[in-house]
């Protein structure tokens, strides 16, 4: 068995989906008496249901849908294994210690930083009856006594995915009649791109967003623009990210986000809330009982040293900024608010905006694998009626991660999901553009919004899997 962290374990590193490797659906088999119901497995391979007098009854195929998944990691190759088992506390033990070692032995140590993201301030704020503003001055103060030299909030690279998502709308919808244009699916949520690029390869990818998540933003900015600030070369920051879910190991591991010349990547580690709670644990800390030290002052402008959040909902508040940005640039109308229709379930909501009696804009938000499913298949189709979809792979979005802290009885998961959403939404919210650092930063470090640096380092691409020839029955 691999180990993870303790909030993590796989039990098997083969790859994905190979022929040999089979998910398993656990069926219910009534049994007729003591002696009756026994299994065989017939000649031609199917399994057969004997009865008392040795009549053979064959039994149906079990068939494995999405709805059976277990996330057993069964589709995380061995590759991509070895690369989150490099991504957990551990690991940052080991870089803490590495420090120590290089210090005594007079060399120069790794600049550590951490990016903390609101879901996760929010997630650990919950679990420590904390406010988001008391737990975030806590976990700066432990996370600096452990040796890491900055701390920033990942709230402040989300300006510049929100703008920059905006932006990329704007350009789609002017040209909107290009296959692979319109609808703009949202790309923050790993779990979605890492699904659509294994089962929807060719026909979804050109509509999901370029633009890159918050995480990756961060890592740009650290690796890039913080390291030259600072005089040092990327692979002398180690750059830890503490995120909601376990699929965001998985997006720092991405080749395209790795720097081969500097044979670093821009998130070296990524720790979710659940592993900070096992932190706390190992080291006998009670977070509440910690004095506050503020997050990290700008360095040069790459944090605001405050803790801010966006409207719009705990998975970042794309679907919201996009629409007021877009509706403002195109129709010089200002939406004061946004009501949602409640399609199929909860987690399906969609909005439109009228001009003159018109309907002009059509958004969604789409989360949980049942309702993506659903707008791939009307993308597929042709038969999509939205304009902008902000899809998230966790049903209730991001502050429901699957790395968050899980509850403690008798605390339900509704319970504590409705606590950790009213600790993000009192967090004080600011537009993007409000943020006086984000214009400054798209001159000083990218050469203004349009240069090629900005493509470069805001903009990121996704790349078909090829699918395996497999004799299993799995219908995504
Ligand atoms: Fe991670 Fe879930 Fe948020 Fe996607 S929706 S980024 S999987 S927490």
């Amino acid at each position: 068995m691999a180990s993870f962290s303790g909030a993590l374990k796989l039990v098997d590193l083969d790859d994905f989906i190979t022929p040999s490797q089979e998910c398993i659906k656990p069926v219910k088999i009534e049994k007729t008496s003591d002696k009756g119901g026994a299994i065989k497995i017939a000649s031609d391979g199917s399994y057969v249901q004997l009865d008392e007098a040795g009549t053979e009854t064959k039994l149906q195929k079990a068939k494995i849908s999405l709805a059976d998944c277990l996330a057993c990691s069964g589709c995380v190759t061995s590759a991509e294994s070895v690369l989150i088992t490099q991504q957990s506390q551990e690991e940052l033990y080991r870089v803490l210690q590495e420090n120590e070692t290089l210090v005594k032995e007079g060399k120069e140590k790794k600049l550590i930083v951490v990016s903390l993201s609101p879901q996760s301030v929010a997630s650990l704020a919950a679990a420590c009856k904390l406010t988001a503003d008391e737990a975030t001055g806590k976990l700066v103060k432990f996370l600096k006594q452990l040796g890491v030299n900055y701390v920033f909030d990942v709230t402040f690279s989300r300006d510049f995915s929100l703008i920059e998502s905006a932006r990329e709308f704007l350009r789609r919808y002017r040209k909107s009649k290009e296959v692979g244009s319109i609808p703009m699916l949202a790309s923050a949520c790993p779990g979605w791109v890492c699904y659509a690029e294994k089962t929807h390869g060719s026909y979804i990818l050109p509509h999901i967003s370029s633009t890159k998540s918050p995480q990756q933003i961060m890592g740009s900015l650290v690796k890039d623009y913080l390291s030259s600030l600072l005089g040092k070369s990327p692979e002398q920051i180690y750059h830890v990210t503490i995120m909601p879910c376990f699929d965001k190991k998985l997006e720092a591991s991405r080749n395209d986000f790795y720097n081969d010349m500097y044979r670093t990547r821009d998130v070296d580690c990524v720790i979710t809330s659940g592993e900070v709670d096992i932190m706390l644990q190992d080291k006998g800390v009670q977070l509440p009982q910690l004095e506050s030290q503020p997050l990290d002052e700008p360095v040069g402008g790459v944090c605001d040293g405050q803790l801010w959040s966006h409207v719009g909902g705990g998975s970042g508040g794309y679907l919201e900024y996009i629409l007021r940005y877009v509706v403002f640039e195109l129709f010089q109308h200002e939406i004061k608010e946004i009501s949602y229709k409640i399609m199929r379930n909860k987690d399906f909501r969609e909005c439109s905006v009228e001009i003159d009696g018109q309907p002009v804009l059509k958004f969604a938000a789409a989360y949980g694998f049942r309702n993506i499913q659903n707008i791939v298949q009307k993308i597929k189709r042709g038969k999509c009626p939205y304009h902008f979809i902000e899809v998230m792979a966790c049903p209730s979005g991001c502050l429901n991660g699957g790395g968050q802290v899980r509850p403690t009885e008798p605390e339900t998961s509704k319970e504590l999901l409705d606590r950790v959403e009213a600790i993000y939404t009192a967090v004080k919210t600011r537009k993007p553009e409000e943020n006086p650092l984000v214009e400054r930063l798209y001159q000083d470090w990218l050469g203004g919004r349009d240069s090629e640096k900005a493509i470069k380092l805001l903009h990121t691409q996704y790349h078909e899997v090829e699918k395996f020839v497999s004799a299993l029955n799995i219908k995504w």
